[in-house]
């Protein structure tokens, strides 16, 4: 029957992200005791003020088809957070509210991408930009970098990447999944190469903005040219611990907003209602509200970077934002049970009832990616086992 299943779907991989969180949610379902660092998921609750916002929009009349774009009123207070916190001036017309940011940068593939056209993917990157490009019939062309790098491949292999053909460039920072940070430096010098080529556009992936663990978030688009090549996406999964909500956006060119809201027409008709009514209190709200869990985070990274590096053979970069550490693990493969990072993810899946992604799919192959969106105390407890694990075996 596969062979029913059209080539797109056949030529697409299953999110890895969400496979690895489905197989532990299974085998805690047959009663194995597994600690899950599959899935980048805040384990915070989200703040109180979320809760009320909630409970009064369904008091309110939000119970009908909204805009397709998302409320006024939402955009314009979306607009407003992307002047506060990020310098842009988007007006209300040009911002989508969209199912999460996945659909928002999908809309935006969508958007922009056909057959024949290549996007540049710098890696290691987050695991949908290579499926989404191919859904919408182009070519993924992926630029690798290294740990030694702090998994940021050089700017001008990125230049160098870039074809007549190339329509669009997609990067996050921070980064899912090296928790990397571009540099102002770095920032400037990608936007010297986009305004190379003025038929390159780029999707600025910012949803994990609030957790940056020094400096100030800087937006792609607040560089000089760079706000009319420029979709800068955000939402609410990370920074409000709202994953279930499935709230994102997009500021971007009046064009290009007006183009993934045609493509959002034709598969949502829009953002859930009262998830927006949510989102307006969200981007409302003074961002001081987000320190305690940057703070979180923080005293977790470096936890973690410890347990990492007392791996033998493990070793990891110290990244300054995000939930994720990518250590290269290859010291741990052994060309015969354990061949790759599939085999290695599979065998603490068993041994030690951890659950990790396989970092192939993020475009590292060398690695796994620990999400440490969870408890000091399991995630102490989560590389005890992969250690003594290793240690067995
Ligand atoms: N971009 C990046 C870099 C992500 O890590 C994720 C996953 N959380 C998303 C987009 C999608 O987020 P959402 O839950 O809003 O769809
Ligand atoms: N984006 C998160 C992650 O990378 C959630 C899962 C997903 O949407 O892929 O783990």
């Amino acid at each position: 029957r596969v062979m029913h299943l059209s080539p797109t779907v056949r030529t697409m991989a299953e999110s890895a992200t969400l496979m690895m969180s489905r197989r532990s949610r299974e085998l805690r379902a047959e009663g194995r005791d597994i600690i899950d660092l599959s899935l980048g998921e805040p384990d915070q609750s989200p703040p109180a003020f979320v809760l009320e916002a909630a409970a009064e929009a369904l008091r309110g009349p939000w119970h009908k088809y909204p805009p397709v774009n998302g409320y006024a009123d939402v955009r314009q207070a979306i607009a407003h957070k992307f002047k506060r916190d990020n310098g842009l001036d988007y007006s209300a017309d040009d911002i989508v509210v969209s199912t999460g940011a996945k659909q928002a940068i999908m809309n935006v593939i969508l958007a922009l991408v056909g057959p024949g056209d290549e996007v540049v993917i710098p890696a290691p990157y987050w695991v949908s930009y290579t499926e989404q490009v191919k859904l919408a019939g182009g070519t993924p062309v992926v630029v690798p970098s290294t740990l030694e790098e702090d998994w940021k491949p050089a700017v001008e292999r990125i230049a160098a990447a870039i074809t007549p053909r190339t329509r669009l460039l997609i990067f996050s920072s921070p980064c899912n999944p090296s928790g990397s940070v571009m540099t102002r430096a770095e920032l400037e010098a990608l936007a010297e190469v986009v305004a190379r080529h003025p038929e390159l556009y780029v999707i600025s992936d910012e949803i994990y903005e609030h957790i940056v663990f020094q400096g100030t978030h800087q937006s792609f688009a607040s560089l000089p040219g760079m706000a009319e090549r420029t979709v800068t996406v955000n939402g609410l999964s990370k920074a409000f611990a709202l994953t279930g909500w499935r709230l994102g956006y997009i500021g971007a060119p009046r064009w290009i907003a007006q183009a993934a809201t045609k493509v959002q027409g034709q598969f949502t008709s829009g953002a859930n209602s009262i998830a927006q009514r949510v989102a307006k209190a969200c981007v409302e709200a003074d961002p001081a509200v987000l320190a305690p869990m940057r703070a979180d985070f923080l005293r977790r990274r470096d936890l973690m970077v410890e347990a990492v590096r007392r791996i033998p053979g493990w070793r990891c970069n110290v990244p300054q934002g995000a939930f994720y550490l990518l250590p290269d693990v290859s010291a741990s493969f052994d060309g015969e049970r354990i061949k790759g990072p599939e085999d290695l993810a599979m065998h603490l899946l068993d041994t030690a009832h951890v659950s990790l992604v396989e970092g192939r799919s993020f475009g590292a192959p060398g690695t796994l990616r620990i999400s440490y969106a969870t408890s000091d105390d399991l995630l102490l407890r989560a590389m005890e086992r992969v250690a003594q694990a290793l240690a067995q075996g």
